[in-house]
């Protein structure tokens, strides 16, 4: 998927207000029709873009936030995620019956604010469930997570990904709450929306990783010093585009058709 790549480049390194503008001309210029949903809380202000493919009255959202923490190129975090959406929007069949709706949000790094003021003031009626794509650039493992229990959206990922041929705690996992990360989906799920992260790693990290993530006595120190990839450039100045992997794009981007077919 070099296309998602070259997608992704439209963001990378470039400052929010231009990363912003850069997903609404990527929309406008496709003459894709998009709803705009500009916010102001203190003194964030950003502009989310949404689009839904298809016409039923099940939502199925997926975000990708387009903001990126300062002094970051933002390429893993968060304009690969960026780059697989807009280039889905292109190719995607949806399922009679559902509405798939893709959530470019603002404003992520500052607690989600972009997704929690979308779902305050357009709500989540019709909403079956979301995924918030983040880190979806470098790996070959998919793992959808702050899932401590199945829902429908676990399941459906299972599913998908178990008709990819995708082996489960292999070439996908599905694991619960995570510490000290997060993303948008959390605002969905605080509305009572079945909502999870989706993020690739390298398979061969998945134990390091789970260490790194899950165990308790790992401070702050451990987590800055010896962070396995993909967190080693995460929100560092090394988070740029040639550290992506266009595999790792295109791995997300069948998972999420599967999935989709799979909801619908
Ligand atoms: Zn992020």
């Amino acid at each position: 998927m070099t296309r998602a790549l070259a997608l992704a480049g439209l963001l990378a390194g470039r400052p929010n207000a231009e990363r912003e503008a850069a997903v609404a001309d990527a929309l406008a210029s496709r003459g894709v029709p998009f709803v705009r949903h500009a916010f102001a809380i203190g003194e964030s202000r950003g502009e989310s873009f949404a689009v839904d493919l298809g016409s039923g009255d099940r939502v199925f959202v997926l975000c990708a936030h387009h903001d990126a923490v300062p002094g970051s190129p933002g390429a893993n975090d968060n304009a690969a995620a960026v780059g697989i959406l807009l280039e889905l929007l292109e190719r995607v069949p949806v399922p009679p019956g559902l509405r798939v709706r893709l959530l470019f949000t603002a404003a992520e790094e500052l607690d989600y604010l972009g997704a929690r003021a979308y779902v305050r003031d357009v709500g989540v009626s019709g909403v079956v469930g979301a995924l918030s794509l983040e880190l979806c650039g470098i790996g070959d493992s998919l793992v959808v997570w702050d899932a401590a229990e199945e829902t429908p959206v676990t399941r459906a990922f299972r599913a998908a990904l178990d008709a990819l041929g995708l082996q489960a705690d292999a070439g996908y996992h599905v694991v619960g709450r995570i510490p000290r990360f997060g993303s948008d989906h959390r605002a969905f799920a605080a509305a009572g929306v079945p909502a999870h992260g989706l993020t690739v790693v390298p398979a061969a990290n998945a134990d390091a990783l789970r260490r790194f993530i899950f165990h308790p006595r790992w401070g702050a120190l451990r987590f800055l010093l010896r962070r396995p990839a993909p967190f080693d450039t995460y929100h560092t100045p090394r988070d740029a585009v040639a550290t992506l992997d266009p595999r790792a794009l295109d791995l997300v981007g069948r998972a999420l058709e599967a999935v989709i077919a799979e909801v619908g």
